[in-house]
């Protein structure tokens, strides 16, 4: 019998007809089984010459990762299916322009220790673990995540130590990489130290599991979760073809035991930059009880140049969702500025002119409509004085320019 080289033995199918259904509803399984080579994925979908030569160009680009169930979402006909474009690399994303940024949120000059981030004010990150279940094309944290250095032990104590003794720190989203992919038992056991800590009212955990391992979200990990509310998760829908009946079941699972799930979609040009395909996706979300939270304007992280929309016409699509859909599914259109200075919205201005006496707004449909202004000015709330007698004044203001003796901060 002729034995073949390691790398020359055929990988055994994991395209769904040919895996069990134990198999396939495992979430280990399909972790361990993420496709990453064009031969692997060459199972699931023609490759067009383009993605071809973004296999080819990817090991210096950002690696590859793809669960099969998320290949088994793939449009086998169309390279422009958007769950081929945000997974599988393309040569343009070596087209890196002088503007495009490896930390473009300035993540790496605001962690004040290990696995931290603290830039805002009363909310850390918590970086618990450098693996994704996906490598997204966009990914804004390419620089991080996918590499071969997950956070230590001692990092992860050096984070919540650092959580401890900072009193501000009212919210900690726990992100990565991505948290779920850390054993329950583990991510229990974070949590658990979290909550152990007086000042910490809120945690988040940033997932992109429910989309593309859907499995994930078990019974085992719903009731560890539950146990730690006040707990949301927010994830991370693009496109109304990912919002299967499996995914949707995944985030059920997860509201049905008290967890308000968000999402956060990335406006990605050629793959949701279409009023069409946001109405669906943000209706196609509410319909399975996430709440459509965050429209982030794409980063100017290196190699995504070509899937950024320019910012009017971002604001062009938000116009087609604000009014025309249930304003529960319309989320908040943001861009974060680069350098780490923070989320700007750009919601177009629907006010024409403002007086002390009258507002001119433009509503949806394009009326113009005069709002009379009140006559009273002053708005102090009388009560404020008795109800929060003897509390700290909540006038956390630090690093505003307003604040600042000089000149506007400059870039982290
Ligand atoms: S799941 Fe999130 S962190 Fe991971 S590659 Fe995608 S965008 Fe980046």
């Amino acid at each position: 019998m002729v034995s073949l080289p390691l790398a020359q033995v055929p990988r055994p199918s994991v395209r769904r007809a040919d895996v069990s259904d134990a198999q396939w509803t495992d979430w280990r399984w399909q972790l361990a089984h993420m496709l990453t080579t064009a031969d692997e994925l060459a199972g699931a979908v023609a490759l067009s010459p383009a993605e071809h030569a973004g296999f080819a160009a990817s090991k210096e680009l950002f690696r590859v990762g793809i669960t099969p169930y998320y290949a088994a979402l793939m449009d086998a006909e169309h390279a422009s299916c958007p769950i081929r474009m945000q997974a599988i690399p393309r040569a343009v994303e070596a087209d890196v322009r002088d503007e495009e940024l490896r930390d473009p949120l300035g993540e790496d000059s605001h962690n004040p220790a290990p696995s931290i981030v603290h830039k805002y004010p009363d909310r850390v990150l918590f970086l618990v673990v450098d693996r994704c279940g996906i490598y997204c094309r966009h990914c804004n944290r390419r620089r991080l995540v996918g590499g071969d250095d997950p956070p230590t032990t001692a990092d992860l104590e050096a984070g919540l130590a650092y959580i401890a003794r900072t009193p501000r720190v009212r919210d900690v989203l726990l992100s990565g990489g991505d948290p779920l992919l850390l054993s329950t038992r583990r991510l229990g056991y974070l949590l658990g130290r979290l909550r152990a800590i007086p000042h910490v009212e809120t945690i988040r955990i940033g997932t992109r599991l429910p989309v593309v391992c859907p499995m994930r979200i078990d019974a085992e990990l719903v009731a560890m979760l539950r146990q730690h509310h006040p707990l949301f998760i927010n994830t991370h829908f693009n496109h109304a073809r990912e919002l299967t009946p499996e995914a949707r079941a995944g985030c059920e699972r997860l509201v049905d035991a008290g967890i308000p799930v968000g999402n956060q979609t990335v406006l990605l040009r050629g793959i949701n930059s279409s009023v069409q395909a946001l109405r669906a996706l943000m209706r196609g979300l509410l319909r399975s009880r996430v709440k459509p939270y965050y429209l982030f304007q794409g980063d100017t992280v290196i190699g995504t140049d070509h899937l950024r929309t320019p910012v009017e016409e971002a604001m062009r699509l938000y116009e087609g969702l604000r009014g025309w859909m249930n304003g529960m599914a319309v989320p908040m259109l943001v861009l974060d500025a680069p350098g780490g200075f923070g989320k700007v919205p750009i919601v177009p201005s629907y006010i024409e002119s403002l007086t002390e006496t009258e507002v001119i707004v433009r509503t949806y449909r394009g009326a113009r409509i005069a709002y009379p202004q009140p006559r009273e000015r002053d708005c102090t709330v009388p009560y404020d004085r008795i109800y929060f007698a003897g509390a700290p004044p909540d006038d956390d203001t630090e690093g505003t320019v307003s604040n600042l003796s000089s000149s506007p901060p400059a870039t982290p």
